[in-house]
């Protein structure tokens, strides 16, 4: 072998990889096809940039065409650029190894659940390595774009490993020769191809030749009239850019003439990715300049919540050289940014209206984004909350609206609105909180999700009214519900509440009669500057080592409740008794306000309590 030719094995994630994509991945093996134009665009994509800064390119006057030649006698499927090509080096780290990120997560994923969603594999940049699928052996023929860049053979039979030759005499770019299985020569069929081009690689945006012959028109659809596009055109050109294998749940296809010039096609997907524990979706739509790309995945662009669109933005105003680096702290990009996302929420908030059932049902997979985005994207914050769902006491089970229906609904001069984070809707139902709110006929918000706390302390009011939680002891409430039954007497009061809050000492602020039970003995509510259940339950989540913060609760107490008034009896007779019952509903308060730490105590004093009242 001469000294520039070198034989490798592959690295084990790269075997691993293989093995995958050989055996078990894609039942539809004619995915290749696709990977292959898209990694031919691409190079072709980014050559075309190169272009515009760099004097010398090797091969400077070659097409940026990609051609695919299929020969049915010698069973080979061959796709060709003149792209950007590979040195050595490169054929070495983009082939040879897993370099990507995304690859070594997929590994990853496969590894702990080999039935993860086999259709992710395009998202994870395994694209080059599905020729395998149905090759014996692949062969790229490239010459880097760089003028002293070596005419290059790489070999593969996709087992072990590849070797790298000098060959002379190629040109700029890359052409790959897929010799097929025996059980796949239908991919040297020119008729089974064409179809195959034609379903995945419409929207190719370089001249696409099949022997010789035009396969694709190349047209940006995102610059054409919505009238002139089909529903068709625009699913697949949303798998296509995006490498999707979903239909998009929404699109939104505008251009503007001020404060910018822009022609922006943005899709909404169906799945979402990070669902299936791939990691964070990636930047997902491209930036062009007059049909030019000038980034495919560009950071910064647009909102970190955003991550999940896809498709394109187009602006003539852009500077075509513009660079990463400043391209993020553009003034034009921002102004992109704010239009584009303005725009897109408008959109869905009017699909959402358009059709709830459909919305609510896109809102499950992707009310994370959503929520981030309220948090974070102070520009947007109203737009974004309008946009969130939620159950409450007025919705049927399993039912969503959002804070629009709920101000529809809210009572004349209601300034507020109420919520309650709360594990499930049974729970919130069965609890002491609602009740004073229901016979007001006040409706309160169901939180379930456990980011939702970080959520409304972030977003504090929607439009002009405040987001009060129910179990605060600052909650204002009218008094226009009598309460029913005879209550103790004032005095009777004062004894008991001494009682109380002389016995449970410093595990309560205060104890007091208030306005909100109803048919519940007790509750416990957090005082106006105290930390809730939820936040002191998510600290104690991120640091389990360290010592829980200190509980800060105030107790409301019944006193129409026969309980309440029988424990009144109890406390001066039987005082043992009444410490215990205290405890009980203590205890019991707690629990449902989701902050008991410890619940042994609650089964024994049960048992204690249950002798006593059998007790002859
Ligand atoms: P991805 O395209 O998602 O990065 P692939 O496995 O398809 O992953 O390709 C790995 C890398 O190989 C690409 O990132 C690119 O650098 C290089 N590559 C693949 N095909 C070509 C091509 N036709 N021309 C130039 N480089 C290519």
């Amino acid at each position: 072998m001469s000294e520039n030719n070198e034989k490798r094995e592959f690295q084990a994630d790269v075997s691993q990889v293989l093995d995958i994509v050989t055996n078990s991945l894609y039942t539809d093996k004619e995915i290749f096809v696709r990977e292959l134009v898209s990694n031919a665009s691409d190079a072709l994509e980014k050559l075309r940039h190169l272009q515009l800064t760099e004097k010398e390119v090797f091969d400077a006057e070659k097409e940026l065409e990609i051609h695919i030649d299929v020969d049915e006698e010698n069973k080979t499927f061959t796709i060709a650029d003149h792209g950007l090509g590979m040195t050595r080096d490169e054929l070495h780290e983009n082939i040879g190894t897993i370099a990507h990120s995304g690859s070594k997560q997929f590994v990853k994923a496969m590894a702990e659940d080999a039935k993860k969603e086999t259709a992710m594999i395009g998202q994870f940049g395994v694209g080059f390595y599905s020729a395998f699928m149905v090759a014996d052996e692949v062969t790229v023929y490239t010459h880097s774009w760089k003028t002293d860049g070596e005419h290059l053979k790489w070999t593969s039979d996709g087992k072990t490993g590849y070797e790298i030759e000098e060959e002379d005499g190629q040109s700029r770019g890359c052409k790959i020769v897929v010799k097929l299985r025996e059980e796949y020569e239908e991919f040297a069929q020119k008729d089974r191809i064409e179809t195959i081009l034609k379903t995945y690689s419409a929207f190719v945006a370089f001249p696409l030749l099949l022997n010789g012959e035009r396969v694709n028109t190349v047209e940006a659809i995102w610059r054409k009239q919505k009238s002139e596009v089909t529903d068709e055109e625009y699913n697949e050109f949303y798998k296509f850019t995006s490498k999707a294998f979903d239909e998009p749940s929404y699109r939104m296809h505008f251009s503007a003439d001020s404060p910018i010039e822009l022609n922006s096609l943005l899709f909404a997907p169906t799945q979402n990715t990070e669902q299936f524990g791939f990691g964070q979706m990636e930047a997902g739509v491209s930036l062009y300049c007059k049909n030019v790309l000038i980034d495919d995945k560009p950071e910064g662009m647009l909102p970190e919540w955003a991550r999940f669109l896809r498709g394109v933005i187009d602006s003539a105003d852009l500077p075509l050289n513009i660079s990463r680096e400043s391209m993020q702290d553009s003034a034009l990009v921002k102004k992109l940014n704010r239009v584009v996302i303005k725009r897109f929420l408008k959109n869905l908030d009017s699909e959402s209206k358009d059709d709830p059932e459909k919305y609510a049902k896109w809102y499950e997979n992707f009310s994370r984004f959503l929520k981030e985005g309220t948090v974070t994207d102070y520009d947007h914050q109203e737009s974004l909350a309008k946009l969130l769902r939620f159950e409450t006491s007025m919705t049927e089970p399993g039912e969503v609206c959002g804070f629009e229906d709920y101000l529809v609904r809210a009572k004349e001069g209601q300034d507020k609105i109420y919520y309650l984070i709360i594990p499930d809707r049974k729970t919130a139902e069965a609890g002491p909180y609602l009740e004073a709110f229901k016979a007001r006929g006040l409706e309160v918000i169901y939180f379930f999700d456990q980011v939702d706390d970080y959520l409304v302390q972030n977003l504090k009011k929607y439009k002009d009214n405040d987001l009060v939680s129910i179990d605060r002891s600052d909650v204002e409430l009218d008094d226009s519900v009598e309460a029913e039954g005879e209550a103790l007497e004032e005095s009777a009061v004062e004894t008991l509440t001494t009682f109380i809050s002389d016995y449970l000492d410093n595990k309560v602020t205060k104890v007091a009669v208030g306005k909100r039970l109803i048919d519940s003995p007790v509750a416990v509510l957090t005082p106006e500057h105290g930390m809730s259940a939820q936040m002191r339950q998510m600290m104690k989540a991120m640091n389990p080592d360290e010592e829980a913060p200190p509980l800060e609760v105030e107790l409301e107490i019944n006193p129409r409740h026969a309980l309440i008034k029988q424990l009144h009896d109890v406390q001066g007779e039987n005082p043992e008794l009444a410490k215990l019952v205290t405890d009980q509903l203590f205890d019991g308060a707690m629990l449902t306000a989701g902050l008991l730490d410890d619940r042994k105590d609650l089964v024994t004093r049960n048992y204690e309590l249950m002798e006593a009242a059998l007790r002859k």
